[in-house]
């Protein structure tokens, strides 16, 4: 049993990776992934790992914790040695993905080095191949590492670094058992190196059992909670957090966005609500599969998808940094978990927002995180009905009159209006249609005055225009918000029109569930260069909109995004897909399943 000797404040230097003594063949690599200078886990962590110590790193992800363990092991291979000579474990297989992408990025240069990423869910059969060419560093969850290592297709003999990265999220998955195991039968000579966002007692009693005289990296608190991160938190009533998050997303044009909640259960209600709404968003949680993920998280890398909706365990490990901003639909239970939220926006050197939703039984979550991150989060005023209005009109001119200079094309369209105007409109009766059928605004069904809640009685009532922190914004950043202007209740459950990219006119930007109640909100026609289908399944067989847009993108071979309104009723569902390609939706899908159940498919009467 070894104590930690040494703890070292990862804070920023003044070194460059030169100094740090690395190899050119790195430093070309580093130039070319446009890492400048080292962040200051690397900058503490490389030379401390170069020396041979055993090293427990006190970083999440975001920090730059990969490269920070990724140089010194490419620094330590001898590519001759056709021998595993470094074995990196990851909770998960994403992070397991992006360590060996990483590691292969910095490695560009080092010739005949050999990476595999070792994971389940993969082809072992492959895996086995691959070993067998030979690699010099293996990436791997603990699950399947130990299945290599029982199969004998795995040998551990020349290792002579081993790192366990987000060591506390490993143990959390229940891995403890394998780590041990792999842990014990690794050579006693090899260097350990441990990181961790948390140094829990479980952590502790690892690094005590397995690092000889570890020096610990910390990078401190006041760090991860980035200053380029604006924290704003509103109060809102729980069944109003939909709502006030979408007006936020609007508000602000979060174009890649990040949403936190508590549970699986509430990943999936709220992607649906979402979804309904439609916004381009998915969930990640521990309880899809391999391939499942992948696509998520490609799409949304892509950004073919805009929100990714995740709990915290699911989100560590998932790589996706230069988001416009996070938001906590639940206050995390963990005070740590909020910093590694917030820590997913305002990435170098760029600013990000952290929104807050807190329900009134959820402030006291929120003291406690403010009195640990030593941040005092302002209060912000949610945006009115008419202030979305406001942002999505001057959005849409703007995007208007870029369409009107850029169209070369749009001659063809030009005697719309006067075909219009025959019709007894006049030209602004005729834009003002055109606008809010193409902005997507409706009539929603929550008032302003009925999305926040209130202080109890005897207690400080929550400000009405006057909030304190509110006027501040506003004097500084000329915001228009103001609490609690009213306008009518819509009196439907029509929840269309909000896409997160409204402005220019995609078609999925109105997707909604009919169901009946909306019947005589639904355009009786599809819009133009789209054709209406009807499909034979409905709400009664649980079919949801992404499960239509997966099928028909998929089987049919068009892309998701081109797909548009979707009215889900009890028992079918029309569903528009633009004209050109509704033959082959026709072709591809009759007779086909959605969800497992056989659909049939018709061009809508
Ligand atoms: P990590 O904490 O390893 O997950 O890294 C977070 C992100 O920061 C990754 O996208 C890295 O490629 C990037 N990164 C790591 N080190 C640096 C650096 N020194 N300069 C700029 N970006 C970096």
């Amino acid at each position: 049993m070894t104590e930690i000797t040494e703890v070292i404040d990862a804070v920023e230097t003044f070194e460059t990776f030169e100094d740090l003594g690395i190899s050119e063949t790195i430093l070309k690599a580093l130039t070319e992934m446009g890492f400048t200078k080292p962040s200051p886990i690397q900058a503490q962590g490389i030379p401390a790992v170069m020396k041979g110590a055993d090293v427990i790193g006190q970083a999440q992800t975001g920090t730059g914790k990969t490269a920070a363990f990724g140089i010194p092991v490419l620094e330590r291979i001898d590519v001759t040695n056709n021998a595993v000579q470094a074995l990196v474990l990851c909770p998960t297989r994403e992070l397991a993905v992006q360590v060996s992408e990483e590691i292969g990025r910095l490695a560009k240069y080092q010739k005949g080095l050999r990476i595999e990423a070792i994971y389940g869910g993969d082809s072992i059969d492959r895996q086995i191949r691959s070993l067998k060419r030979g690699v010099h560093i293996v990436v791997g969850t603990p699950g399947r590492v130990m299945d290599h290592m029982e199969r004998r297709t795995l040998k551990f003999d020349q290792v002579r670094m081993m790192v366990l990265d987000e060591a506390d999220e490993m143990l959390d998955m229940g891995f403890r058992e394998d780590i041990e195991s792999i842990l014990a039968d690794m050579p006693e000579d090899r260097q350990t190196i441990l990181f961790s966002a948390t140094m829990s007692k479980p952590i502790m009693s690892i690094t005590k059992r397995f690092l000889n005289d570890p020096i610990l990296i910390k990078v401190v608190r006041n760090e991860l909670t980035n200053v380029n991160i604006e924290q704003v938190c509103f109060e809102v009533k729980p069944q109003a957090k939909v709502e006030v998050m979408t007006r936020l997303i609007d508000m602000y044009h979060l174009k890649s966005l990040l949403v936190f909640c508590n549970t699986k259960r509430k990943v999936d209600e709220i992607v649906e609500d979402l979804q309904l709404r439609g916004y381009a968003s998915e969930g990640i949680h521990g309880d899809l599969r391999q391939q499942q993920r992948s696509n998520v998280m490609s799409k949304f890398k892509a950004g073919v998808t805009t929100i990714l909706v995740a709990t915290d365990v699911a989100a560590r490990g998932i790589d996706v940094s230069g988001l416009d901003g996070v938001i906590n639909y639940d206050i995390p239970l963990d005070e740590e978990y909020y910093v590694h939220r917030i820590g997913r926006t305002g990435r170098a050197g760029m600013s990000g927002k952290a929104f807050s939703l807190v329900a009134r039984d959820e402030k006291f979550r929120l003291k406690t995180i403010e009195n640990y991150t030593k941040v005092k989060i302002e209060k912000g005023v949610i945006p009115s009905f008419e202030d979305i209005v406001g942002v999505r009109k001057a959005r849409f001119v703007e995007s208007i009159a870029a369409s009107v200079k850029e169209s070369s094309d749009a001659d063809l369209y030009l005697d719309v209006l006067e075909m219009l105007h025959h019709s007894g409109f006049s030209t602004e009766q005729i834009v003002g249609a055109m606008a809010k059928q193409i902005m997507g605004v409706q009539k929603n069904e929550y008032s302003d005055s009925n999305l926040a809640w209130e202080e109890r009685r005897g207690g400080e009532r929550p400000e009405r225009g006057g909030d304190r922190r509110g006027g501040e914004r506003e004097s500084r950043g000329g915001s228009r918000f103001e609490r609690g202007s009213r306008f009518e209740r819509g009196g439907s459950d029509d929840r269309r029109g909000a896409s997160s990219d409204r402005f220019a006119p995609r078609a999925d930007s109105r997707r909604s569930e009919g169901g009946g109640r909306d019947e005589s909100k639904r355009s009786a026609t599809p819009e133009a260069g789209m054709t209406r289908l009807f499909l034979s399944l409905g709400r009664k067989d649980h079919i949801l909109p992404k499960d239509i847009v997966g099928a028909i993108a998929g089987e049919a071979n068009i892309p998701g995004k081109t797909i548009g309104a979707i009215d889900i009723y009890d028992k079918f569902t029309f569903v528009d897909v633009p004209e050109r390609d509704a033959r082959a939706v026709l072709r591809a899908m009759d007779g086909n399943t959605i969800k497992g159940k056989p659909v049939q498919i018709d061009i809508a009467k």
